[in-house]
C-alpha cells in the first residue's frame, strides 16, 4: 500500500468518530509531505516548481494550523487585504484539491450529502462542507465570499457561517465595469476593511497594505513577462503545478511566496529554447510544427489526481500543457493611489465574471498569442459556470483555428471520473491532433 493510500484510508476510518485525531493526522501528513517536496527521485521539476509546491503546502498548513487567523474565502477574495491583516486565506478549490490529492475526499463528500448537500453540487464545495460538518475545519476567524463567478459560493459560505454561528462578509460584484459599478464595489471593500478591523480588534497597517500591493503588482508583472516568453518558448509543465499556480495567482497575491515563485518561474523559462530558434515577439513559430510539441491550453480547473492526465501531460515534450485560463483571468496591477478602487475593477473585469463571451474573447486572444494548437475545456461536475459557457467558448476557439476537446469530469471526486474513458477520449483527441501535423 502506498503512503498516500495509507493516508487516505486512515482518514476515512477515523474522520467521523475522531475528528480531532483526524485533524492532527492530516496536519502531520501535510508536514511530512512538505519535507518530502524538496527532494524526489528522478525529479524533473524546475526550481520554481519545487518552490511552488512547498509554498502551496505552507499556505495550506498555515490556514489549517491557526484558525484564529484563517479566513475561509472564495478564490477571488481580495487577497492583499487579507495578507495585510496577517490572515491566511483558505479557499474551497485549494482545500478540496489537497483532500483529493491525499485520497481522503470521499468520506467528506458523502458526509456533506448526508447533511442534505445535493450530489449535483460542485465537489470542491461539497468536500469543503463535509469537512466543516465533520469538524475537520475548526471555526475560522472570518468567512468571506462574493457573487463572482460561482453560484456555489453563496450557498456554501452561508451554510458554513450558519454551522459555526458567525457572520460572513459578502461582496456583490456587478457584471459590467462602469463608474458607478466600480464605486459600488469600492464602497463594499471599504466596509470589508472595517469588518476585518473590527474582527481583529485593530486597524489595518498602512505599511503592510502597501507592501502587499507592491508585491502583488510585481507578481503580476512577472506573470505577464512569463506569458510573453511562453508565447515562443518550450516550458515543461505538469498537472498539479498548474493547479498550484492557480492558487498562487489568487489567494497568495500580495505575499513573498507568490512573488518569489513567479520571479523564479520567469527565470526558469528564460533557460528554455526559443521555438524555431528566433525570438520575434510573436507566438510559437507555426513553420516549426513538425519538431515542436503540440501546445495545449487548458480551460478551467484540473482533476489533478487523474492518472491518465498525468501520464499524458506531465513533463511531456510531445503534448505541452501551456496554461489554464484560471492563470490569466485577472492579470491586473493595482493602483497604489486607489487600492480599493482598482481592486473593485479587478473583481469586475475578471474574465470569469459576467458574460461568458468575455471569457471566450480573453481565452481566444491568449490561445492566438501562445500559438496554441488545441484547447481542452474541462466541465467540472456541478459547475454551472463551466458547463453553461463551454460551447460558446468552444465555438470561439474553433473559429480561431484551435482544435477543442470538451471534457466532463470531477476535479475532486474520483468516483466521478472514469479513468479508462478519460484516457480514451484524450488519446483519440491527441491522435487526431498529431495526425494534423
Ligand atoms: S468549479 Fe465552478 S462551481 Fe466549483 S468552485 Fe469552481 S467556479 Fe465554483
Amino acid at each position: 500500500m502506498s503512503a498516500v493510500d495509507f493516508f487516505g484510508r486512515t482518514v476515512d476510518r477515523n474522520f467521523r468518530r475522531r475528528p480531532r485525531f483526524t485533524r492532527g493526522f492530516i496536519r502531520l501528513g501535510y508536514a511530512a509531505q512538505q519535507r518530502l517536496l524538496g527532494r524526489r527521485r528522478g525529479d524533473r521539476r524546475l526550481p520554481s516548481q519545487i518552490f511552488l509546491e512547498q509554498a502551496s503546502m505552507r499556505a495550506m498548513r498555515r490556514a489549517l494550523s491557526d484558525p484564529s487567523r484563517c479566513a475561509l474565502v472564495n478564490m477571488f477574495a481580495p487577497a492583499e487585504l487579507l495578507h495585510a491583516m496577517g490572515l491566511h486565506p483558505l479557499c474551497a478549490e485549494g482545500f478540496s484539491s489537497y483532500l483529493s490529492g491525499g485520497k481522503c475526499e470521499r468520506g467528506y463528500l458523502d458526509l456533506a450529502s448526508e447533511h442534505g448537500v445535493p450530489e449535483t453540487y460542485c465537489s470542491y464545495h461539497r468536500a469543503l462542507l463535509g469537512a466543516v460538518y465533520a469538524g475537520l475545519l475548526p471555526k475560522p476567524r472570518f468567512i468571506i465570499t462574493s457573487s463572482s463567478v460561482c453560484d456555489a459560493n453563496t450557498s456554501t459560505f452561508r451554510a458554513a457561517a450558519s454551522h459555526y454561528g458567525m457572520e460572513k462578509f459578502y461582496i456583490d460584484v456587478p457584471h459590467e465595469e462602469t463608474e458607478s459599478s466600480v464605486a459600488y464595489v469600492r464602497s463594499q471593500l471599504e466596509q470589508f476593511v472595517s469588518f476585518l478591523e473590527e474582527g481583529m480588534g485593530r486597524r489595518m497597517d498602512a505599511d503592510a497594505l502597501r507592501l502587499a500591493v507592491r508585491r502583488s503588482n510585481e507578481t503580476v508583472g512577472y506573470q505577464r513577462k512569463f506569458i510573453g516568453e511562453l508565447a515562443h518558448r518550450e516550458f515543461p509543465n505538469y498537472i498539479s503545478a498548474e493547479m498550484h499556480r492557480i492558487l498562487a495567482g489568487h489567494n497568495l497575491l500580495g505575499t513573498y511566496d507568490a512573488l518569489e515563485f513567479f520571479r523564479m518561474q520567469y527565470e526558469d523559462i528564460l533557460g528554455f529554447p526559443v521555438i524555431g530558434g528566433n525570438h520575434d515577439g510573436g507566438g510559437a513559430d507555426s513553420s516549426n510544427h513538425l519538431s515542436r510539441a503540440k501546445r495545449i491550453l487548458w480551460c478551467h480547473v484540473l482533476p489533478y489526481y487523474a492518472e491518465p492526465l498525468k501520464a499524458i501531460f506531465n513533463f511531456s515534450d510531445r503534448h505541452r500543457l501551456l496554461i489554464s485560463d484560471l492563470n490569466f483571468d485577472q492579470l491586473m496591477e493595482l493602483d497604489e493611489s486607489d487600492v480599493l478602487g482598482s481592486m473593485a475593477s479587478r473583481l469586475i473585469r475578471n474574465h470569469f465574471n459576467g458574460s461568458a463571451l468575455r471569457r471566450a474573447e480573453s481565452v481566444t486572444g491568449m490561445a492566438k498569442r501562445l500559438g496554441t494548437d488545441a484547447a481542452i475545456i474541462f466541465c467540472q461536475w456541478g459547475c454551472k459556470h463551466s458547463n453553461g459557457g463551454a460551447f460558446l467558448l468552444r465555438d470561439a476557439l474553433v473559429s480561431a483555428g484551435v482544435k477543442v476537446l470538451v471534457l466532463d469530469g470531477d476535479a475532486v471526486d474520483r468516483r466521478g471520473t472514469n479513468d479508462g474513458q478519460l484516457a480514451t477520449r484524450i488519446q483519440a483527441f491527441l491522435e487526431m491532433l498529431d495526425g494534423g501535423r
